[in-house]
């Protein structure tokens, strides 16, 4: 019975359930199902139809994170994700997977499956090249971040959306594993050991750097900006060439623009560290981590680009129109770009939830020279924050450290 109780699904289970609630399979459809998560937190059930050939993607949140029993997470995300979505594919519907039913019993929503994609980080990896990552993301983020802002909504619309996304659990976990605890000897981080003695002297030790990580994470939890995604890294994102889908954002709320622009760059650099450690022969190398410096650089750009375009095209709250206001608008989501993707860098490499681009370089002192790196870069994105203002300007901090 799926309609007084939430409890997890099973695999059998989820197939009685696309049985028994989804519109979507045919009456004699013979359905198989494979939970494929590879998250912590929820289980994706992929369900096809071998007789027709329909297949869908069912998400459930499960009751508590399975990352830690520290964090336990209302099942709430999952009517979070699924409305965002909905509000992503209105205005974004070419990276933005469709959804079907949301059912607050079990927590669970269904949705496109994107099974002939492949998520990014594992393809970035293997060092396949996407020319049009950088258009697609930057039109992504230009759309959802401005026009879920105050600067073009009417203001008691947003402030109900503020209300309908308020997310303090997810939240939370953001201000502890992005914005306190890598800037401290937390138990719970994982330090690569050869990367400890880097790790004390220059994160731990620099009060300087500390005290802006205290500001930011109080800018993160008070600026209710725009809708963010809130976890816009190289694993919530479906990729294959010439198209891009941007999943899992359960953890949206109302926060800075420049947070989501500041994830998609530090894996980027995530993404140049493993190849330039990685990569033996000298032409594939250069061929990778050029086209890494290259998206960076276009992230910027066109996200400029796109956000002035629609900023002129979109009807503005009057105030907005003022001389100069653009350009401290501007500035400012720079700024918190610049930020961000210093702190992405640096929990990725002290806090406990790792990335995979970093993890296999199997060599110890590769690893070591790429984490002190990442790190080196994120100080300068965090102390400098408001000097980095075109692509070019992050892309030689890149290249000057590494
Ligand atoms: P989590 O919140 O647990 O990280 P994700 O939404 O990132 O969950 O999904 C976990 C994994 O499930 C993805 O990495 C991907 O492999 C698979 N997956 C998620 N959504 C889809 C989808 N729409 N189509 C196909 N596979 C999906
Ligand atoms: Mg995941
Ligand atoms: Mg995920
Ligand atoms: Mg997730």
């Amino acid at each position: 019975d799926f309609s007084t109780e939430y409890f997890t699904m099973n695999e059998e289970q989820a197939i009685e359930y696309a049985k028994e609630k989804l519109d979507f399979f045919k009456q004699d459809a013979e359905l198989t199902c494979k939970e494929i998560g590879d998250g912590n937190l929820n289980y994706v059930f992929h369900i096809v139809d071998g007789k027709y050939g329909d297949s869908i993607i069912l998400k459930q949140a499960g009751p508590v994170a399975r990352i830690s029993d520290e964090f336990k997470l209302s099942p709430d995300r999952n009517r979070i994700e699924s409305d965002i979505l909905k509000i992503q594919y209105e205005y974004v519907p070419d990276h933005t997977p469709k959804t079907y039913q949301y059912d607050p019993v079990m927590n669970c929503f269904a949705m496109e499956d994107l099974s002939d994609y492949e998520i990014m980080r594992s393809a970035l990896i293997k060092h396949e090249i996407f020319p049009d990552f950088a258009d697609h993301i930057t039109t992504f983020m230009a759309k959802t971040l401005l026009l879920t802002s105050d600067v073009v909504m009417d203001h008691k619309k947003k402030k109900d959306l503020v209300k309908s996304f308020i997310n303090p659990e997810l939240c939370e976990i953001s201000e502890d594993l992005v914005y306190t605890e890598p800037f401290y000897n937390c138990e719970r981080n994982e330090v690569f050991p050869a990367t400890r003695p880097f790790v004390e002297k220059e994160i731990w030790a620099d009060d300087v750097l500390r005290l802006e990580t205290a500001k930011l994470k109080f800018e993160f939890m008070t600026n209710a900006q725009s809708l963010i995604h809130g976890d816009l890294h190289t694993g919530s994102v479906f990729i294959k060439q010439g198209a891009t889908k941007v999943i899992d954002p359960e953890f949206a709320f109302y926060g800075p623009a420049g947070y989501d622009i500041g994830n998609v760059v530090a894996n980027l650099i995530f993404a140049y560290a493993n190849g330039q450690a990685t990569i033996k022969e000298e032409a594939k190398r250069n061929e990778f981590t050029s086209y890494i410096l290259q998206s960076i650089e276009d992230v910027i750009d066109l996200f400029k680009q796109k956000f002035g375009k629609l900023w002129n095209e979109t009807d503005m709250e009057l105030v907005a129109t003022y001389d100069g206001f653009y350009e401290y608008y501007l500035n400012n989501i720079l700024k918190d770009t610049a930020a961000v993707a210093g702190l992405e860098l640096s929990r990725r490499i002290i806090g406990l939830a790792k990335v995979a681009d970093i993890t296999s370089i199997e060599d110890e002192s590769d690893r070591q020279q790429a984490e002190e790196n990442c790190l080196t870069v994120a100080k300068y994105f965090i102390l400098e924050r408001g000097q980095y203002k075109t692509g070019a300007d992050f892309v030689s901090l890149v290249k000057k450290v590494f």
